[in-house]
């Protein structure tokens, strides 16, 4: 259960978007929770299911590992130990936010948040950090990284009400508003790609890291009200200049942070440097899946993180202006880049970028345990909080997502039960209960759907029946640097395309497709078949191959029935071959592609 809290948030949201605590004069918890939501069988449940196993799996089954970024015990060093409080606050943060969907882990989360409790500092720091192996001062590494815990608390208190965790957070505060100059101050480094793993080491400065700090602020002035969490937003946002060359992650938590103080001031010009970045991102950087590089524009890599933080920045920007594009975006980075970061023990990290439209072989060349795999999961649960929302007197459904939501509305509870399985069908059932006369309700269509419909019906009791109805199929869509094959949203993509690997089917026995066919031949255009009445493209689905690497069916938990398909690719010397597709989201379950993977293809007159 979310807690109360004896604060004036809500009010304060009100000017954006109304929030249901707003209508009922009760305080609000984080702004995003409108709705209680009980999610059904889904792959979007599942999948936060799977992070929140891997959350207790080896090695961080042991809080004593967890906890090694604060306590720093002599006897025990880890993988990024220096990132002050990193690990310890996101996985707070995650257990909190998550708890509404998936309740498991609560005596972990009320052990962990007791450990944490015994690190603070008596000037409100975090962590007891080892000094001389860093060669700066004990203040400067502990600020730059220990936001998360500041945020973690944040989430627990609203999870729990427990006044400690709000206590502990208010002090971590007044140590970041001592050091508010060196904060501006450090704020308006910009770094350079060659710098950042320097900059980590020494944690001299801000940087991108340090300036999400907004993050945690934002939220204690949403419970507060205390202005000088304000000022240290506005000193981070008035140092932010450009995205090149910048870290990903840290850019979109900091540019998230400003969105959250624009929804809880009610003052939009917070979301003035959130929306100019967003829409430079959108426009030269995503790919067409959603996929973020490690470093902005591009790198070598992209990170769950980023993806994360993708899907999180438009699903707050849907939140302040209730536009459906910025809604339309998150679903398409969760659906696509960010599923397919997922590996099977539900970690999330980082993949190779081969070229701006092709993955590269591994499925994750680093599984993440100590971010990717809290802000994935996040992002995750966000996802399904941000499913509905209110708007004023209206109720939005912004996101398909299978489960029972109770929404609070002037001091009453509407019932509200979705049903679907979308992306694999449009067909999506809504029910309304206990709404009143004035309440009107929309649900949002996603562009994909072809001739969509939506069927009012009045039942017994004052409940509603909202039938949303449509087609959907394979079509081809132009992007930046060529073309995607998409099923609805869903991009599909020879997840086994095997360019330039060295292995083939000749003199073995192996079971064909075991083994995958060399192809070096270039950049491919896909052949399209002929279409349906819809403008849907008609690709086959027999042969089916005899060796399959990913699962399809209305059994799996992850993926769905029958969407893989068989393409003819065309290469650049005239030759051409058929490939078996799938959706990008049904990877997780095989580690076994050793391929190339490419998403975007060439766009029909550059092959000739
Ligand atoms: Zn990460």
């Amino acid at each position: 259960m979310k807690n109360t809290l004896p604060l004036f948030t809500a009010l304060l949201l009100a000017p954006l978007a109304s929030s249901h605590a707003a209508e009922a004069g009760q305080p609000a918890t984080h702004f995003s929770t409108f709705a209680q939501a009980t999610l059904h069988e889904s792959p979007l449940l599942n999948r936060i299911k799977l992070a929140k196993q891997r959350g207790r799996s080896y090695p961080m089954d042991s809080l004593d590992f967890i906890m090694v970024d604060l306590e720093r015990p002599e006897t025990l060093t880890r993988h990024a130990d220096f990132c002050t409080g990193d690990l310890t606050g996101r996985y707070l943060d995650l257990l909190a936010t998550s708890a509404h969907l998936e309740p498991s882990d609560h005596d972990r989360m009320q052990a962990l948040f007791t450990r944490i409790l015994k690190c603070q500092a008596p000037n409100g720091a975090f962590g007891r950090v080892q000094v001389q192996d860093m060669g700066v001062s004990k203040d400067e590494l502990a600020w730059a990284a220990s936001s998360k815990v500041f945020m973690g608390l944040l989430r627990y208190y609203q999870e729990t009400g427990d006044p400690k965790a709000l206590t502990a957070a208010r002090r971590n505060a007044e140590f970041f508003f001592a050091n508010l100059d060196r904060i501006r101050e450090a704020s308006i480094q910009q770094k350079k790609p060659e710098d950042l793993h320097q900059w980590i080491r020494s944690a001299g400065g801000l940087g991108d890291v340090g300036n999400w700090i907004t993050e945690p602020m934002a939220e204690l002035f949403g419970i507060t009200g205390d202005q000088r969490c304000l000022d240290v937003c506005r000193a981070v946002a008035e140092a932010q200049q450009s995205l090149k060359g910048r870290h990903s992650h840290g850019v979109m938590t900091t540019l998230r942070g400003l969105q959250l103080a624009a929804i809880y001031t009610g003052d939009t010009s917070w979301n003035k440097l959130p929306e100019q970045f967003r829409k430079e991102i959108a426009k030269e950087v995503a790919w067409a899946d959603g996929s973020i590089s490690e470093l902005f524009p591009t790198s070598k890599r992209n990170e769950g993180c980023s993806i994360a933080d993708w899907v999180m920045l438009n699903l707050y920007a849907g939140f302040i202006s209730g536009e459906d594009e910025a809604y339309e975006k998150a679903e398409n980075a969760l659906w696509n880049a960010l599923f397919l970061n997922q590996t099977v023990n539900g970690g999330f990290g980082h993949r190779d970028l081969e070229s701006d439209h092709t993955y590269g072989g591994a499925v994750l060349s680093m599984e993440c345990w100590f971010c990717c795999l809290h802000n994935a999961g996040l992002a995750m649960v966000e996802f399904a909080d941000h499913a509905l929302t209110l708007r004023g007197d209206e109720l939005r459904i912004n996101l398909l997502v299978p489960g029972r939501y109770q929404v609070p509305y002037k001091g009453t509870t509407i019932e509200v039960e979705v049903s679907t399985r979308y992306p694999e069908k449009a067909d999506t059932t809504v029910v309304i209960s206990g709404a009143p006369a004035e309440m009107k309700a929309r649900i949002r269509i996603p562009s994909c759907i072809k001739g969509a419909e939506v069927k009012v019906t009045n039942l017994p009791g004052g409940k509603t029946r909202h039938v949303l109805s449509g087609r959907m199929g394979y079509q081809l869509e132009e992007v930046r640097n060529g073309v995607v094959l998409r099923y609805g949203p869903l991009v599909m993509a020879p997840l086994r395309y095997a360019q330039n690997v060295k292995v083939t089917n000749k003199d073995n026995d192996f079971l064909q497709g075991y083994v995958f066919e060399r192809i070096d031949k270039g950049r491919a255009t896909i052949v399209p078949p002929d279409k349906d009445a819809d403008g849907f493209y008609l690709f086959p689905k027999e042969p089916k191959p005899i060796w399959k690497n990913y699962e399809e069916g209305t059994l799996s938990r992850l993926a769905f029935d029958n969407l893989s398909i068989n393409v003819k690719l065309a290469y650049p010397d005239g030759t051409s071959q058929e490939h078996r597709f799938w959706p990008e989201c049904y990877s997780t379950t095989s580690t076994a592609s050793g391929a190339p993977v490419p998403v975007v293809f060439a766009k029909p007159e550059a092959s000739k």
